[in-house]
């Protein structure tokens, strides 16, 4: 049998290019396996192309240089400034960067900052994507890309931007520190958590979902009882990918809009700002939509969601005090008015006092109220 006739293995899922549409939101072509990095030159090739750029954060030149080393003359370059919420000044530089390198290919190594400035890249430029994700951020699955310009975020949604393959190396995420493993996970679990009362929910969505939450539940105690556990980290990458993959495929609510307000209005860091104000969403949400978030309930017990991921993040060590990470409480009111100025899909009304309890309950480090 030629390689072209085999059936994929289990571990793939394709999707022709021609396909991709940013609804369909899947990866083309998606692999897991530890050491599976290794493999890049063929990945490389398999896409037709020869000359790769290669992009990561300042502080892992190490994983980019080895990467450099497996590709051979097939690396023409490396650009290791990527920054969080995807600054257009960086990218207009990696730009130029990239056009006097001549690459025909992107591969970027590292957290959701490093795919976002690949996936801005591939926004402007159309070249082929392989992303090698070290967090668990998601954003390696989805049609989005969120971008930063004059203090201000904003995110779009477009084919261009859905990386062509997915490269899960469970060896790299070995080194992802304890504290970011915790935020990084429950930031994953917050977009499955949302996608189970999204407006747009479908059957499968639900499904990715479920399985998404019921990994990292499973699989974190399991990587914070051993960082290097192999299995467990493979576990929590699929998990990962099942979150990133109901991100690009089913519309987020209030705990998106939350955290992308204090993020981009506050420069909260990321994966601490979804880590906190997940359960304090959930919560707010199960007054109006109990039914749709009992998963979460069967996953953690108890029988409110909000206060189950309250629990549960707790038990991990995770950060649980928005003012822990730098935010005034004279804030509050102006995250509020931001927060609620423009109507948005979410199962429970969202108004300016009860989202201010909310808020004042996570700058705190309370328990979310029911
Ligand atoms: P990140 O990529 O900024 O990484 C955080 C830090 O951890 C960085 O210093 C990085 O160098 C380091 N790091 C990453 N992996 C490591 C590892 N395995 N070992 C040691 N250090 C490691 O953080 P993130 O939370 O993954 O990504 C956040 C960004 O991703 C934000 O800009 C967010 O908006 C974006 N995002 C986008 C989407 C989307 O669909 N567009 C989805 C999720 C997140």
């Amino acid at each position: 049998m030629s390689e072209q006739s085999k059936p994929p293995k289990p571990e793939e899922y394709h999707v022709t290019p021609a396909q991709k549409t940013a609804s369909d939101a899947t990866a083309a072509r998606v692999q897991f396996g530890a050491g599976i990095r290794l493999t890049i030159a063929s990945e490389v090739a398999r896409l037709g192309a020869a000359r790769a750029l290669i992009l990561t954060t300042p502080g892992r030149s190490d994983v980019a240089k080895e990467i450099a080393a497996a590709l051979g003359t097939a690396a023409v370059g490396t650009f290791s400034k990527a920054q969080m919420h995807t600054p257009v000044a960086v990218t207009l530089e990696a730009l130029d960067y990239l056009e006097t390198c001549a690459a025909d290919c992107l591969i970027a190594i590292g957290g959701g900052s490093t795919t976002g400035l690949s996936k801005a890249l591939a926004y402007r430029t159309d070249l082929p994507q392989i992303i090698i994700p070290t967090t668990y951020a998601g954003s390696e699955a989805t049609p989005i890309l969120g971008q930063t310009e004059g203090g201000v975020k904003t995110t779009l949604s477009d084919p261009k931007v859905l990386p062509e393959v997915i490269l899960y190396d469970a060896e790299l995420v070995v080194t992802l520190p304890v504290a970011l493993t915790v935020t990084s996970g429950l930031n994953a679990m917050a977009h499955a958590a949302e996608a189970l009362y999204a407006p747009n929910r479908n059957a499968g969505s639900d499904a990715l979902a479920v399985q998404g939450l019921a990994a990292f539940v499973k699989g974190l105690p399991q990587v914070l009882a051993d960082t290097t556990n192999l299995r467990a980290r493979e576990g929590t990458l699929r998990g990962a990918w099942a979150c990133g993959t109901v991100l690009g495929q089913v519309g987020m609510g209030l705990h998106h809009k939350l955290c992308h307000t204090l993020g981009g209005s506050f420069d909260l860091p990321h994966a601490d700002t979804h880590a906190i104000i997940l359960p304090h969403a959930i919560a707010y949400n199960a007054r109006s939509a109990a039914a749709l978030l009992a998963p979460i309930c069967e996953l953690l017990g108890g029988d409110n969601a909000g206060l189950a991921l309250y629990t549960f993040a707790k038990s991990l060590g995770a950060p649980r005090a928005l003012r822990d990470l730098g935010l005034k409480e004279t804030d509050l009111d102006h995250a509020t008015m931001l927060a609620t100025s423009k109507p948005y899909p979410n199962p429970h009304p969202v108004t300016a006092p009860d989202i201010r309890a909310l808020l004042q309950a996570a700058w705190a480090g309370d328990a979310p109220e029911v």
